[in-house]
């Protein structure tokens, strides 16, 4: 269950002249199409206002539309799980766990359509997009595995004579599953799978800004075997619809993943009224990456370049603050700064692009107040031209900047921004405690040869998800479970041994003998 029995789902070669044909011309057909998203409560799709939404590399191409859900939709998916919430939690954990497999099989098969729309709609490259995907089919068959190993049969617990005692886990009840867009298919995927595979019902809330995506894996998951009345699928603003969902009386618990702020309203609307509710909450980082002296240079930078740059800083792992001991740090600017002009960046569909779009023009503009502010408050060490053409999409070129002090960063910000403070190695400490004291603790990286310094950081420093000598993203489900601690979420980790109990609730029966 833990080790090698288990397979993650195969990658493609994407070196391979054959794959990229087939690639191509699965992205040459989704091209073309207009996809459609809308709430889907009890199998049916429902009508209402409707939103286009385009693709963030090319303004002027229509991915698709997707119709909103009203208030009188979201009440309808809340009564048909609520009402059909006991009867999957009581389906066997084996038969639910297989319809899962299914839906890892389906994902397999649909693997480069999928692909193409994550493109289009979410601005991800042709990489992350592939890695999506996996990351979707590896949620479905490790939760799927966690149900056959913990939910089927009860643990047997020890009793005096004459006594047993059995230990079952359980289904909630509705569970509300709400994604980000940074990973359109497989956060919301991972969520969704966990609360089913737990026994629970799921109303999902796709991202305002990738609807098509979810509606994708909905209708995935409905073929292969989800009950539609067990799986609903809520379009809409978060600020709206998601929180009437969050509130109303019928929930069982709610996952989350997305910003901080989101998360601590959805926190105080789960507080109101006389209920207790689990809150499993993955929110943001100010992650940092400390590289001392001993640190391999070439390795450094391209790891730098990966955790901060990849999927153009859109990651909520994604490096922000890289502290560079005092002796290396000039050598390891020049070489950051030479890597720096090697990024393409353009639009996702060629497979040469290293860094696509931001999300949407709203974020670019924040990236943009943030960099004027840097401007006037910190040293620019390096930015690279946009190129001809960006302004079709909302592309933002990744910088660098050097800073003095962490406190100069009040919040996440989002996007292809590097920030370097430079340490003298007798002041580790202060590099800590500056991590520490920024009350956020999701990812760290750690670029050292010396056992004694990775130890005393990992030992010091609040983190749920450390790398040592290695970028700091792409988490893999079942070897890197993930999420973090303090402003970073409550902490439950997805894709590890230990999630799917936070959506059960846990019963002893004690029998006298
Ligand atoms: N799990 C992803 C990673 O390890 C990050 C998830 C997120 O950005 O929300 O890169």
């Amino acid at each position: 269950l833990y080790g090698k029995e288990r397979l993650n789902s195969s990658g493609i070669n994407l070196a391979d002249s054959d794959a990229q044909i087939h690639l191509k011309q699965a992205l040459e057909i989704a091209s073309k199409q207009l996809w459609h998203a809308a709430p889907i409560v009890d199998g049916h799709t429902l009508t209402g206002r409707v939103k286009t939404i385009l693709n963030p590399a090319d303004h002027t191409d229509v991915v698709g539309e997707v119709t909103l859900a009203d208030s009188s939709a979201a009440d309808k998916a809340l009564q048909t799980a609520y009402q059909a919430a006991p009867e999957w939690g009581n389906t066997h954990a084996s038969e639910r766990a297989a319809r899962l497999e299914r839906a890892a099989d389906l994902l397999e098969e649909q693997r480069a359509e999928l692909m193409a729309l994550i493109i289009r709609e979410g601005g991800r490259t042709i990489h992350d997009a592939l890695g999506e995907v996996r990351e979707a089919i590896d949620f479905c068959r490790y939760y799927a595995a966690q149900a056959r190993h913990h939910f089927v049969h009860p643990a047997i617990l020890p009793g005096i004579t004459g006594e047993s005692n059995q230990l079952r886990l359980t289904g909630r009840g509705v569970f509300i599953c709400i994604s980000p867009w940074n990973f359109p298919v497989s956060i919301f995927t991972g969520q969704i799978t966990a609360a089913l595979a737990a026994g629970n019902s799921v109303i999902a809330k796709p991202a305002a800004l990738t609807p098509l995506c979810g509606a994708y894996m909905v209708r995935l998951l409905h073929e292969a075997g989800v009950p539609k009345k067990v799986l609903h699928f809520i379009t809409g603003s978060g600020s709206e619809i998601g929180m009437k969902l969050v509130s109303d009386a019928r929930i069982a618990g709610v996952a989350f993943t997305g910003s901080n702020s989101t998360a601590c309203q959805i926190n105080q609307a789960l507080t109101q009224g006389e209920r207790i509710l689990p809150f499993i909450a993955e929110t943001g980082g100010q992650n940092g990456m400390i590289v001392d002296s001993s640190a391999l240079p070439e390795q450094v930078v391209k790891d730098v370049i990966t955790s901060a740059f990849n999927s153009a800083g859109q990651r909520c792992s994604a490096l922000r603050v890289l502290f560079l001991q005092q002796e290396v740090s000039e050598q390891i600017i020049e070489m950051l700064s030479g890597a720096m002009d090697e990024l393409l960046i353009g639009n996702p569909i060629h497979l040469s692009t290293d860094i696509g779009p931001i999300i949407s023009l709203s974020a670019c503009d924040e990236l943009q107040r943030h960099c004027e502010r840097m401007d006037r408050e910190a040293r620019l060490i390096k930015a690279i031209p946009l190129p001809q053409g960006s302004e079709q999409g909302s592309y933002f070129a990744p910088r660098i900047y050097e800073i003095e002090r962490f406190s100069q960063l009040q919040h996440e910000v989002f996007g292809p921004i590097l920030h370097i403070i430079r340490y003298q190695a007798s002041y580790l400490n202060e590099v800590v405690d500056a991590i520490n004291h920024s009350g956020y603790g999701l990812t760290l990286g750690i670029h050292s040869r010396i056992n004694s310094i990775i130890d005393y950081i990992t030992r010091h420093v609040r983190c749920g998800n450390t790398y040592v000598n290695r970028n700091m993203i792409g988490a893999v489900v079942g070897s890197q479970p993930f999420g973090g601690e303090g402003l970073s979420g409550t902490g439950p980790k997805a894709g590890g041994p230990h999630y799917l109990q936070r959506f059960a609730t846990e019963r002893v029966v004690t029998i006298n003998t």
